[in-house]
């Protein structure tokens, strides 16, 4: 080793702590984590939070809210995603600092834990559908922007319905499922088909929606997507185009409208998210999905959501570890150029 080089680390580094940085973003991101007295606070310690935020007992005054929706009664298949906002609080380690866009996402802005949805009935999928409604109204009234943890897919029709009231929103949705399915069963209402209902209602615009990742034993209930225009990636379309055309489509699918991200897990390889509730061989790997999430930086995202983690099915705890970095991934969207 070149000995003066030797002498210039030793000069800097002898005695030097673990928060001690040159580089300006490296020095913001340890003072993030930082506590005055010049210690780290333990990950595993304290009341859990999403992401670690501080708790708020009101959304009144945040720039940004995350909230988490404990509500599954829309589910088709195996139940459990009423547990993903506690399986999701529970992962540590998220941020604060993000690694490619280099800043602290939720830096200058009060960002925090709202809480859950309050439920008036634990038993109807219907009036759990207009508690969310009326929540998202509120929230989006008061000019917080949510970033929401499900539940089932179906809690996202009524975000839209608060978000894209006045103007038809476009969207980013990951999924191995388009969610455009009709009734059945006696219900219009289940986490097959928010999207179908989204469009019908004038809140979601479908020509400027696109659908990605989708596969599986569900294909033939996608016709409404296309038919309505939606762009739709199945599997094969993304293996074949590469990643970034995937995103430059996105990106031009979107422009620059106000746009709402979706993701459900189970767009993922059950490889990498098993704990979901209608899981489908053969989808994105953990880091595809990351790297489409950023490739989205700079689009106008007025709120995002990550659902369908149902906890119990994943010992693991991967499929929430997973949940928990697209919900930090969606934060550097929310608080990125184009917000
Ligand atoms: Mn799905
Ligand atoms: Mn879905």
């Amino acid at each position: 080793m070149d000995q003066d080089r030797l002498q210039r680390l030793r000069a800097r580094y002898t005695g030097s702590g673990a928060f001690d940085a040159d580089d300006p973003a490296l020095r913001a991101a340890a003072d993030a984590i930082r506590s005055p007295d010049g210690k780290r606070s333990l990950p595993y310690s304290g009341v859990p939070t999403f992401l670690g935020l501080p708790h708020a007992d009101t959304f009144a005054g945040l720039d940004i809210a995350v909230v988490g929706i404990p509500m599954d009664l829309g589910v088709s298949n195996r139940s459990g995603a009423r547990l993903g906002p506690r399986a999701v609080r529970c992962i540590e380690r998220i941020g604060p600092f993000h690694p490619t866009e280099r800043r602290v996402p939720a830096a200058g802005l009060k960002v925090a834990d709202a809480g859950d949805v309050p439920f008036r009935s634990r038993y109807s999928l219907q009036e759990s559908l207009e508690d969310i409604e009326q929540h998202y109204r509120a929230l989006h009234a008061a000019g917080v922007r949510p970033l929401s943890v499900g539940g089932d897919h179906s809690v996202t029709y009524p975000i839209l319905r608060a978000l894209g009231a006045k103007e038809p929103l476009a969207m980013v949705h990951i999924d191995a499922h388009c969610d455009t399915m009709g009734a059945y069963d006696g219900s219009k209402f289940h986490h097959g088909g928010p999207f179908r209902l989204a469009v019908l209602d004038g809140v979601l615009d479908p020509e400027h929606t696109i659908q990605i990742g989708i596969r599986g034993a569900s294909n033939m209930f996608w016709e409404f997507s296309h038919v309505s225009g939606m762009t739709v990636i199945y599997m094969e379309d993304f293996m074949r185009m590469g990643l970034p055309a995937v995103i430059a489509k996105a990106r031009e699918v979107v422009g620059d409208r106000p746009v709402y991200v979706t993701v459900d897990v189970d767009g993922f390889d059950p490889a990498y998210a098993p704990g979901t509730g209608t899981p489908e061989v053969g989808g994105l790997e953990a880091r595809e999905g990351l790297a489409l999430l950023r490739g989205l930086q700079g689009l106008n995202v007025v709120g995002a959501d990550v659902v369908e983690v149902a906890p119990q099915y994943d010992p693991t705890t991967n499929t929430a570890q997973l949940a928990a970095q697209v919900l930090f991934e969606e934060l550097a969207l929310l608080t990125g150029k184009g917000a």
